[in-house]
């Protein structure tokens, strides 16, 4: 068990999916906890004061738009004030749009950068300063089997995958020394809402039935045929908070039922 009382932290769109449920196992480990994303302000106060009661520690809210710089500095700028800083970072807000290049949408483009791939980059520049100072730090990016590989339709997705896996070896380089460690996981196709709504556009896009764009195209290329679910990827993020992993730094953990083997 890895014991993270006294740590802070901050896991972008934590208020669904995967962030949620990393969300919840850090709590469950002590740590303070920054959740951010968007959703029912009753349902998001909820999980704040479920959080806290799993901790026995802090739990802040701070619902910024990571598609905007300005906002992001006023995340890490609450994150710092209310807990000093943050030790663990989990870059995971993200979204998806599935269309043939030609018909992209060209603000879907810039949105989808913007939030799976320059977001990363801000908190990361904005995070490192203290994790050296503490000279301990933990950087996750959920990154995507989609940072490996590709698959039509999903240009901007793909490219932000792909690059948020070369920002995360190039910053595990950078602060190697420092006792701060930068992974991806990269999980194959997990029920989430994510997943959900882009069954009408890839039916659409495809031309398929609902069952089809599940068995034909989800889980087509994933071996197990299994989605992987939220709670394990969650566990997996714990593992790399953990002493056990200080020495991996720059990989990218696949968790996609051996898609991209
Ligand atoms: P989700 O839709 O359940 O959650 C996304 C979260 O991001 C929500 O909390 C949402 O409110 C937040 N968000 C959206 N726009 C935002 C913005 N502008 N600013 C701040 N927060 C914003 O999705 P999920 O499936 O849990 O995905 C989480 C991450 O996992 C994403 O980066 C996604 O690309 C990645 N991923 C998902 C899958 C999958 O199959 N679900 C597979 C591989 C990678």
């Amino acid at each position: 068990m890895t014991d993270l009382t006294g740590k802070t932290a901050l896991v972008t769109g934590s208020t669904s999916g995967i962030g949620l449920a990393c969300a919840k196992a850090l709590a469950r480990q002590g740590a303070n906890l920054v959740i951010n994303g968007f959703g029912d302000a009753d349902a998001i106060e909820q999980e704040r004061l479920e959080l806290e009661k799993l901790s026995g520690a802090k739990a802040l809210y701070s619902g910024h738009d990571l598609t905007k710089a300005e906002e992001i500095q006023a995340m890490m700028a609450e994150a710092a004030e209310a807990f000093g800083g943050v030790d663990i970072l989990i870059n995971n807000a993200g979204m998806q749009h599935v269309a043939p290049i030609e018909e992209f949408p060209v603000e879907k483009w810039d949105l989808i950068i913007a939030l799976n791939l320059t977001a990363a980059f801000h908190t990361c520049r904005l995070a490192v300063p203290y994790m050296k100072q503490k000279g301990w730090g933990r950087i996750i990016q959920t990154a995507s089997a989609h940072s490996l590989t590709a698959s039509p339709f999903k240009s901007a997705y793909v490219s932000a995958k792909h690059g948020i896996a070369g920002l995360t070896k190039t910053v595990a380089l950078e602060v190697a020394t420092s006792g701060v460690t930068v992974n991806c996981i990269s999980p194959g196709y997990v029920w989430t809402p994510l997943v959900e709504n882009q069954i009408p556009d890839t039916m659409k896009a495809r031309g398929m039935t609902r069952e089809q764009v599940i068995n034909d195209v989800l889980l087509a290329g994933q071996p197990t045929k299994q989605f992987t679910t939220v709670e394990q990827i969650a566990e997996a993020a714990l593992f790399l908070c953990s002493d056990a992993a200080a020495n991996i730094t720059g990989t990218n953990i696949s968790m996609d039922g051996g898609w991209t083997a």
